[in-house]
């Protein structure tokens, strides 16, 4: 389009996006949607407002002086709203590995309960943590716990259906994933291959030209509704899954409900 504002009663002129044929139309005004004050470089822009006249007149001046007024304040609103949707997301997300943290987690847990106990479909949760992680950190040093903790992470995150369960950064080293209308077998099932998966993995420090490869294990607790009772005990029954799990030799799965 040739410059902020095209206009234009041609009908071969192009700034009107798809809308089916031009016909009856004898004005077209299109408004960018920019961020208000700046310009240049410094202009944003994300998206524009396409008005259509069918009167038989022309825009004038002053519909234009208006339109791009209120075209500028709806601009302003948007872009607002764009910035608290990322402050909200940041959030509810941890830092360090990108999942959404424990309060974003227990937002979660009562939505999917609440829909849980209205349906009468099951939810599942596991919580886990890494075992003799401080040895991590002692061993290798914090900033490769930290490179361990993120793959850990993209492990869980890539195990749980998008958009439907949830993976947590719980605390510390400890995770919490979420099931969605999932019973405790399923849940015992994933759980396990999360740990053996983690077992499976190979991670390398680089001490000089030294490889020195390790391995890491996590515990898991793995408790289900509505086998747990009450939904608002679910965290606990996982919790002392997960504390049986590392009183019996850490590196596995512990159902919260025996078996
Ligand atoms: P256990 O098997 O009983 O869980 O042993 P543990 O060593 O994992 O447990 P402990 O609670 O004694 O230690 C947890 C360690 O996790 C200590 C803490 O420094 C470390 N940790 C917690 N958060 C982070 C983090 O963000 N990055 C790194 N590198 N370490 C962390
Ligand atoms: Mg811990
Ligand atoms: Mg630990």
């Amino acid at each position: 389009h040739q410059d902020a504002v095209g206009r234009g009663s041609d009908a071969s002129d192009p700034v009107r996006p798809g809308a089916g044929p031009r016909r009856g139309f004898t004005d077209v005004m299109v408004m960018p949607l920019c961020k208000p004050g700046a310009s240049g470089d410094s202009r944003i822009c994300i998206g524009a407002i396409c008005l259509c006249r069918e009167d038989g007149l022309p825009f004038q001046e002053d519909e234009q002086g208006r339109t791009e007024m209120l075209t500028n304040q709806a601009a302003a609103h948007i872009m607002n709203l764009r910035l608290l949707d990322e402050s909200r997301t940041r959030a509810a997300t941890d830092g360090l590995t990108g999942l959404p943290n424990r309060r974003a987690f227990v937002e979660k847990m009562d939505e999917m309960l609440h829909r849980a106990a209205r349906f009468g479909t099951p939810v599942s949760l596991l919580i886990m943590d890494t075992d003799h992680f401080k040895n991590v950190n002692d061993t290798y040093g914090h900033p490769v716990g930290d490179q361990v903790l993120k793959r850990l992470a993209g492990l869980l995150h890539g195990s749980v259906r998008d958009k439907i369960d949830m993976a947590a950064r719980y605390g510390g080293e400890e995770f919490a994933v979420l099931l969605e209308n999932t019973a405790h077998d399923g849940a015992l099932n994933l759980g396990e291959r999360l740990r053996s998966a983690l077992e499976d993995e190979t991670f390398i420090h680089m001490e000089g030209s030294n490889a020195n490869q390790f391995h890491v294990t996590m515990s898991i607790g793995v408790a289900s509704y509505p086998e747990a009772g009450d939904a608002m005990i679910l965290v606990g029954k996982a919790d002392e899954a997960l504390y049986e799990a590392k009183q019996t030799g850490r590196n596995k799965v512990v159902s919260a409900h025996g078996g």
